[in-house]
């Protein structure tokens, strides 16, 4: 009789999945791990993708890439659409299968988050978020275009809703965002247009909060929104928005016109939780055990931003670091349990810190009892993201063009791109929805309409 070798069935590869593929290469099992995408994802600099700093390329590689000198271990690009616990197989779809089963023996379940719209889904339309590389060139897209189109108008009057941008959301990503966006306005953009002055453009930044990055301690939030007031960022705290349209937002019942919303508030994670019918937090989470398995069902590893698990009483956060060692501590407990060795005790995360940067040359540190702010921060920024990039082509190519944004001001990927078709179609004024379903372009939201 042939041997059974454990198959061992990782769904997602973004920073939980991937690190604990890696922490399977050497056991002895079939690792199989299946992603909706061809590609690991640097969330943490998806802001610089949609502010032309990087380019899509800089920030996502290949799973099959990262993964191709792991012998035990097979990429399969498709969407899990369903677990069965009983059957111990989840159901995948592609462009060729509909929820095909694949069984295992262990699962992990590493799916991550999307963007929530806080019951208002009905705001998608005219205020994308930044999730995906998709999200991020389409946002790029909308910023370039404003520009474009306020150059391209006859009356000035028209110019100050395509020039105001607003940003939904003052956690990491909107701060971080609007202070890239200052940059690109102020300076790579300043000098190459006629018509219109682009440093007169209006960035604000809106949260029902009272702090901007609430994460953080009161020093460095008020730091951080000193900065991002100094680069000329409007913040207004205190009031979430009440209405999102073609038009702009309504805030406090103040109306501010804007052809350029960008959502960057609230995550929530992915139906894992619904496809395993089990006890969730109030966000959708999946309630793990300190083993980070499903209470019942040993097998079953959940991890990431899509796992909720609470650490001295309180949940640990939705960040790069918390499913990097969840995903390495449920692969070496499979690693034991495969190699018939006991247990390893329950997890425990290890907070490194958190950090957030605020245009060229300040950055916000936090670790332990240690706060930093300004120009030290941002190099220890920079090097910590260098340093977590999947592939060192990556670390090279983007301190590259950082160092020579630094010195030059210049971005490496201003380019609008219609990622459907024929350039010139006002398809590519909205290729968000397009790229993102595929399907042909939806009516423009605004902007296009008033070309003609
Ligand atoms: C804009 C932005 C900025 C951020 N900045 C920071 C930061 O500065 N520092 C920090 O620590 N964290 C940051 N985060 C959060 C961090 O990126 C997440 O906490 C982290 O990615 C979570 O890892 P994960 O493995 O749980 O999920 P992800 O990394 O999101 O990976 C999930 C994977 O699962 C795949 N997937 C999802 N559903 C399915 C399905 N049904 N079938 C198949 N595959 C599927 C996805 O394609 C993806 O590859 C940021 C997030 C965003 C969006």
């Amino acid at each position: 009789m042939r041997e059974h070798i454990p198959r061992v069935v990782i769904v997602g590869g973004g920073f939980g999945g991937l690190a604990a593929a890696k922490a399977l290469r050497k056991t002895p099992a079939q690792i199989v791990l299946i992603d909706r995408t061809n590609h690991h994802l640097f969330q943490p600099l998806l802001y610089q993708v949609a502010t032309c700093l990087l380019g899509p390329a800089h920030i996502g590689s290949p799973i099959r890439g990262i993964l191709g000198n792991q012998k035990n271990t097979t990429v399969i690009m498709g969407e899990v659409t369903g677990v069965d616990k009983d059957q111990r197989c989840v159901f995948v779809s592609d462009a060729d299968r509909k929820g095909a089963p694949v069984s295992y023996d262990y699962l992990i379940l590493a799916t991550g988050a999307r963007h929530s719209y806080f019951g208002h889904d009905e705001f998608e339309k005219f205020a994308p978020g930044l999730k995906g590389l998709a999200d991020a060139v389409a946002i790029r897209n909308k910023i370039l275009q404003a520009f474009e189109q306020a150059e391209g108008e006859e009356d000035p009057r028209r110019h100050r809703d395509l020039l105001t941008f607003v940003l939904v959301g003052a956690g990491p990503t909107g701060v971080e965002l609007a202070g890239a966006l200052t940059h690109l306005i102020r300076k790579t953009l300043r000098s190459e247009f006629r018509r219109i002055d682009p440093s007169t453009a209006r960035i604000v930044l809106v949260d029902m909060g009272n702090r901007v990055l609430g994460s953080f301690s009161e020093d460095l939030s008020k730091a951080a929104k000193q900065q991002l007031e100094k680069l000329g960022v409007e913040v207004r705290l205190g009031h979430g928005v009440d209405q999102i349209d073609e038009d702009g937002v309504i805030v406090a019942g103040e109306r501010i016109l804007s052809k350029t919303v960008i959502w960057t508030a609230g995550v929530a994670p992915s139906p894992a939780g619904k496809w395993l019918n089990v006890e969730t937090d109030r966000a959708g989470r999946v309630r793990i055990q300190k083993d980070l398995t499903l209470p019942g069902h040993h097998e079953i590893f959940v991890v990431g931003d899509t796992a909720s698990l609470d650490q001295d009483g309180r949940p640990l956060a939705g960040v790069a670091q918390v499913a990097m060692q969840q995903g390495r501590y449920a692969g070496k407990q499979i690693h034991r349990n495969v190699t018939g060795q006991a247990p390893a005790g329950p997890f425990r995360y290890f907070d490194k810190g958190t950090m957030a940067v605020v245009g060229k040359g300040f950055a916000g540190l936090q670790t332990g009892k240690l706060h930093l702010s300004g120009l030290l921060a941002w190099l220890a920024w920079g090097a910590v993201h260098l340093e977590f990039l999947a592939q060192s082509n990556l670390r090279v190519s983007v301190f590259l063009q950082w160092v020579w944004t630094y010195l030059t001001d210049q971005r490496g990927s201003r380019l609008i791109l219609n990622l459907h078709g024929s350039e010139g179609r006002t398809a590519a004024v909205y290729p968000h929805e397009v790229i993102v379903s595929g399907k042909s372009a939806p009516k423009a939201i605004g902007v296009a309409d008033r070309v003609h």
